[in-house]
């Protein structure tokens, strides 16, 4: 089975909007994995999710049945939920997967987030149907969408999740926020990093957390992020066939990108294995199809 997977946002951290970030994108991270059958899978809710949102409006004739699945609960991947269009009209439904932070549940995050201190419109107040799933690692069905989640190097709990078609063809990994190096102190096995490779293998496109460069992890080691050199490394070794560097640094504007790329091409090449990787960074508003 084809199927499509867009970048509505790419911006690590915070929006970045402006000239020097026009090209590769300032929202922050949301990509829609749209399914031959039309059913949509919303990976993480930053403020891409809100052009998203109004294209759903728009485009839809009736109720829009939207399903969101969060990597984890930092701002940057929930802050454009309460301006996600569907959410108001009634008929809609809106159901959102993620996981619980520590002893705290998922919709009680959802809750504070729009607690009236900080937000006008409270979560009971939404016209459309919202059902909120908690997820752990492991596996569920997504309409189309077979999902394996596993936990990342991160602070809390975060998750990277594999989606195969349930009909068969080609899957892909959605992997941000991951510290693929020795910095941190997470909370996962000892045969992470094996396991990891494992829950990769082959995969056709690997969407991974590629923030810094080399020189800047040096000051950032524990803050749970990799560099391009390390996301290629891991796509090497898992085989994957594509590879999309993601959560762009802040100041990287769209020049220092380019550079960024070029770098972990090179890198790539460099290190070569048996089949070539295509290497590219996430642009906003760009489509992949697989
Ligand atoms: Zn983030
Ligand atoms: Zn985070």
């Amino acid at each position: 089975m084809a199927y499509t997977v867009t970048f509505w946002g790419t911006r690590g951290s915070i929006p970045t909007p402006g000239a020097q970030t026009a090209r590769y994108g300032g929202n922050t991270p949301c990509v829609a994995v749209e399914g031959a059958g039309g059913h949509l899978v919303i990976l993480d809710a930053g403020t891409g999710i809100r052009a998203l949102g109004l294209q759903l409006v728009e485009r839809q004739n009736g109720a829009v049945n939207a399903e969101i699945l969060l990597s984890h609960a930092h701002w940057d991947h929930i802050q454009g939920l309460p301006h996600f269009k569907p959410f108001f009209a009634p008929g809609n439904a809106v159901r959102i997967w993620g996981s619980r932070q520590g002893t705290m549940s998922l919709e009680a995050i959802l809750r504070q987030q729009m607690d009236p201190a900080v937000f006008p419109v409270p979560l009971d107040a939404l016209s459309a149907k919202l059902t909120v799933q908690q997820v752990e690692s492991g596996e569920f069905t997504m309409g189309e969408f077979r999902v394996r989640a596993m936990r990342l190097r991160h602070p809390g709990t975060t998750l990277g999740f594999r989606l195969t078609p349930v009909a068969g063809g080609p899957s892909m990994a959605y992997v941000t926020d991951n510290e693929l190096g020795p910095g941190g102190h997470y909370d996962v096995s000892s045969t992470w990093r094996r396991d990891f490779v494992a829950f990769l293998k082959g995969v056709d496109l690997l969407i991974h957390d590629a923030m810094y460069t080399p020189q800047e992890l040096e000051e950032h080691r524990g803050w749970g992020h990799s560099t391009y050199e390390e996301a290629v490394t891991l796509a090497q070794e898992s085989g994957a066939k594509k590879l999309v560097l993601f959560h762009h640094e802040p100041e990287h504007g769209d020049k220092a990108m380019d550079a960024l790329v070029a770098a972990a091409r090179k890198f790539a090449k460099a290190r070569a294995t048996r089949a070539p990787l295509e290497v590219i960074a996430a642009q906003e508003g760009k489509t992949v199809t697989l």
